[in-house]
């Protein structure tokens, strides 16, 4: 390693996306089943008030909480949504740069921070960045959301259970019941409860529920990039407890400065956007890709987001992705998001062409192994 890298940058590693990207620029047109945003382009009206807003002049920083018309439209919500007397919202550099300033607000080196494996690949190499400790709990074969397995976990160097429903990248949502389980069990532990709450509008069967409504502690992160397929422009925010979020605000400051003021504008007219034609489509997406692949493959039933995450037909994850990359699909080993190596990560946010040749390719795959 070079003598001017820290240390802290050596205690995770990338190399497994990079390996199938390294595979994946190998193959000329691939059948694409592997990126995570979706395959619509930002809406109309968002990009024209984005533009707008470049061309009115509003290009430079933008207060570190973000534009007041945006803070204040989604405070407003959120006060609605919640009624609680301490929580404040600010805007952050996507969900991302609020996953950072919540472990940088929150996570001192030797703490312990409690999340479902499978995880979204950031959760441990952030935890990690800030010295704490990851703490992994294995939710195979179904992958629910199991308030006995995370009480178990419990120590007393627990400092955060951080919880994401929809998940990435099973695309389970937890119940109600589940959410509110943990949410009551942080609260009686005195540890800080993190909802990564990106993919609450992808939500097919039912209604969304935050664990912040039984917690009024939680801190929450969502964001546009999902939702209004704005992934690169970097608008996400926060809520939680004014101390919390006045330390992220702190930290922010001096790292991120703000989200892009253009994006803000265009996140702003985002919030009148109606998601429902592209929510309905995603759920049919989601039936198509089950019905497709339901014979012949083990997995639960995305409940919301946009992937699915089954059991290679072969004993090693990775393998079976090396061999679906060799028949031109992309599809992310789930070792990757996982301690264990058995699954793979396939995502429906694609055409319906793609989805059906995606699906003829892991069936004869199955069928040959
Ligand atoms: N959380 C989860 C669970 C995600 O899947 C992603 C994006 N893949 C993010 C956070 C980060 O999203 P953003 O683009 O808003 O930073």
């Amino acid at each position: 390693m070079h003598p001017w890298i820290a240390d802290r940058t050596a205690t995770f590693d990338s190399s497994g996306i990079r390996k199938v990207f390294d595979l994946a620029a190998k193959l000329k047109d691939p059948v694409n089943l592997s990126i995570g945003q979706p395959d619509f382009d930002v809406p109309e009206e968002i990009q024209q008030a984005t533009i707008d807003a470049i061309r009115g002049g509003k290009n430079a920083y933008s207060p570190t909480q973000g534009i007041p018309p945006l803070r204040e439209a989604i405070q407003k919500q959120v006060d609605e949504h919640f009624g609680h007397d301490d929580r404040e919202v600010f805007i952050s550099s996507g969900t991302s740069g609020g996953l950072t300033l919540s472990m940088l607000a929150m996570v001192n080196p030797g703490d312990e921070v409690i999340f479902l494996d499978p995880y979204f690949v950031m959760y441990p190499a952030l935890v990690r960045l800030c010295g704490g400790v990851p703490v992994p709990v294995d939710c195979y074969p179904d992958f629910r959301l199991d308030v006995d397995k995370i009480a178990a976990a419990i120590t007393d160097k627990t400092k955060m259970i951080l919880v994401n429903s929809p998940a990435n990248p099973t695309s389970v949502t937890a119940t109600e019941q589940e959410l509110c389980d943990v949410a009551l069990l942080a609260k009686e532990k005195n540890v800080a409860l993190l909802s990564d709450e990106i993919y609450s509008r992808f939500f097919y069967d039912g209604e969304f529920y935050s664990p912040a409504v039984a917690n009024e502690q939680a801190i929450v992160i969502d964001g546009f990039s999902k939702s209004h397929a704005m992934t690169g422009w970097r608008v996400g925010y926060v809520h939680g407890p004014k101390e919390i979020i006045a330390t992220m605000l702190k930290i922010q400051q001096y790292s991120f400065v703000c989200s892009p003021q253009p994006a803000q504008w265009g996140a702003l007219r985002a919030m009148d956007v109606s998601l429902h034609a592209h929510v309905d489509d995603y759920r049919r997406k989601r039936d198509l890709i089950v019905a497709g692949l339901s014979e012949r493959y083990e997995f639960t039933t995305p409940g919301g987001a946009f992937y699915l995450f089954p059991k290679a037909p072969i004993e090693s994850g990775n393998r079976f992705v090396e061999q679906a990359i060799d028949a031109g699909l992309l599809i992310i080993p789930g070792n990757i998001f996982s301690r264990r190596d058995s699954h793979f990560r396939i995502s429906f946010a694609a055409p319906d062409e793609t989805l059906h040749r995606g699906i003829d390719i892991l069936n004869q795959l199955a069928a040959k192994s």
